[in-house]
């Protein structure tokens, strides 16, 4: 025990204050000790990024913090603490003020809640994060070069490199954090400012949801001012990031995870809302019916197990008429295949009559010119051909817009196909698998009030339409 820096009664601005901390951050430069003890961590300063700073400053002098309440006082703490102050400011204007933040509009200059992985510096400048920025990095890495996806990494995170937490009242990452850091163009050294803007005027969504409703700008009109800070990421990085990210929304329709099976799947049919999980009553209800009660919406309560059952045993009553259709979409792959050849055929023929038509008028234009007919006949004949040549035209167009359904019908069909295929090997008893299989293809399940259900399916049923 080296020295005690108390400031008995005395909030955390004071020069008092200041007057131990100043003692205590010499003291800690001059190597007297290893080790500060603190009650917690909001004894070191009112204000949170400033206690943060005071345990930096320590840190840096080798000096390890240790607080009654929170425990050691590591990076990983730090981190939380950041970024839970960072999500309470972005949520409450009149805590930017009490950070003193300059919150007025200045292009260059950045204001609000620096991006993860960037520390702000005044005037509005982003600064790479000592521990954060590796993240970022790493999350870019993890998804663009090992190929996992957003929910792989947050788990990665959460148990391969402990607990950094992303979100207020959360201890862990979460996909939705890890995808808001991969859509982030901060990270490629722009400024982008102007993303979205505050209604005022809705004051009946502040009253049901306690803030402000924002309002997505178009991304055309976004301010950005390129090369504005230093970039964790390449711009090359950042757009192959953007690209995957669309290729895979594409290819999966919508987020699984660790969630409940039929989340984003099962909606309300009476009031449109997805219906929620509810875990103590291992059933799905309105979630409309649970944020206002029975004002709104009734509960549509079903089990998720009687759910689960219902919508197998559609899916293996479709498996066996798939099956039985087989032979069918094979039929009619055939056929889409013959009408298409016989299309081709026949466009190939036409543009061949096309092209003899235009040599024809070539050749009456020279005849014309040499004197060998005379206008009028030049004019009757060359209108003769040119209206015969419109007509081959539009035909030839309908052909092609012909082909090119076919040629849909055909790849359609394919691809149901394969869809019934995967199906039909996959074994539903485990779960994993089993939300795939639904996610990918049930549209949505429709839940009515007496417990009765609609599915609709994400592929058409090319049979339906081509039969
Ligand atoms: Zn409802």
């Amino acid at each position: 025990m080296v020295d005690v820096y108390a400031d008995e009664g005395i909030t955390g601005r004071s020069m008092a204050r200041r007057e131990s901390l100043k003692r205590l951050i010499h003291d800690a430069e001059k190597g007297l000790f290893d080790v500060v003890l603190i009650k917690a961590l909001s004894r070191l300063s009112r204000d949170t990024p400033d206690s943060i700073n005071i345990v930096r400053t320590l840190h840096s002098h080798k000096v390890e913090v240790f607080s009654s309440r929170e425990g050691m006082i590591d990076d990983e703490l730090i981190l939380s603490v950041i970024s839970a102050v960072n999500q309470r400011q972005s949520e409450d204007t009149s805590y930017n003020i009490s950070w003193g933040i300059a919150v007025k509009s200045k292009e260059g200059i950045f204001h609000g809640t620096p991006p993860i992985g960037y520390d702000k510096v005044k005037p509005g400048k982003l600064v790479p994060s000592v521990v954060h920025a590796p993240t970022v990095q790493l999350i870019f890495d993890l998804y663009l070069n090992i190929g996992m996806g957003v929910q792989a990494i947050a788990n990665h995170l959460n148990d391969e490199l402990g607990v950094l937490p992303s979100r207020k009242n959360s201890k862990k990452w979460h996909d939705s954090s890890i995808r808001l850091i991969l859509t982030n163009r901060h990270y490629t050294g722009d400024l982008v400012q102007g993303r979205s803007k505050v209604d005022s005027k809705d004051k009946k969504f502040l009253q049901d949801n306690g803030y402000k409703k924002r309002h997505k700008i178009d991304e055309s009109e976004w301010i950005v001012v390129p090369n504005h800070h230093e970039p964790l990421v390449t711009r090359e990085q950042f757009e192959a990031v953007q690209e995957k990210m669309k290729q895979k929304a594409a290819r999966m329709f919508r987020g699984r995870g660790r969630k409940s099976l039929f989340a984003r799947v099962a909606f309300c049919v009476d009031c449109g809302a997805g219906m929620n999980f509810r875990n103590d009553r291992k059933s799905y209800v309105c979630a409309t019916y649970q944020k206002n009660t029975s004002k709104k919406c009734s509960s549509h309560i079903i089990k998720h197990d009687a759910l689960k059952q219902v919508v197998l045993s559609h899916l293996k009553d479709l498996l066996e008429n798939s099956l039985n259709m087989k032979s069918l979409v094979d039929v009619t792959i055939q056929r889409a295949g013959i009408k298409k050849n016989n299309a081709v055929k026949e466009l190939e023929k036409l543009q061949r009559e096309i092209s003899k038509l235009d040599k024809e008028l070539v050749q009456l234009t020279r005849k014309w010119t040499s004197g060998d007919i005379d206008t009028d006949m030049f004019n009757a004949c060359s209108v003769a051909v040119k209206n015969e040549r419109q007509a081959l035209e539009e035909r030839a167009a309908r052909l092609q817009t012909e082909i090119a359904h076919e040629h849909d019908t055909e790849s359609r069909v394919s691809a149901f196909k394969a869809e019934l295929m995967k199906f039909a090997s996959l074994d539903v008893s485990n779960e994993e698998i089993l939300r795939d299989m639904i996610h990918k293809m049930i549209n949505c399940v429709d839940v009515h009030e007496d417990g009765s259900i609609e599915i609709s399916y994400n592929f058409q049923n090319p049979l339906k339409q081509e039969a």
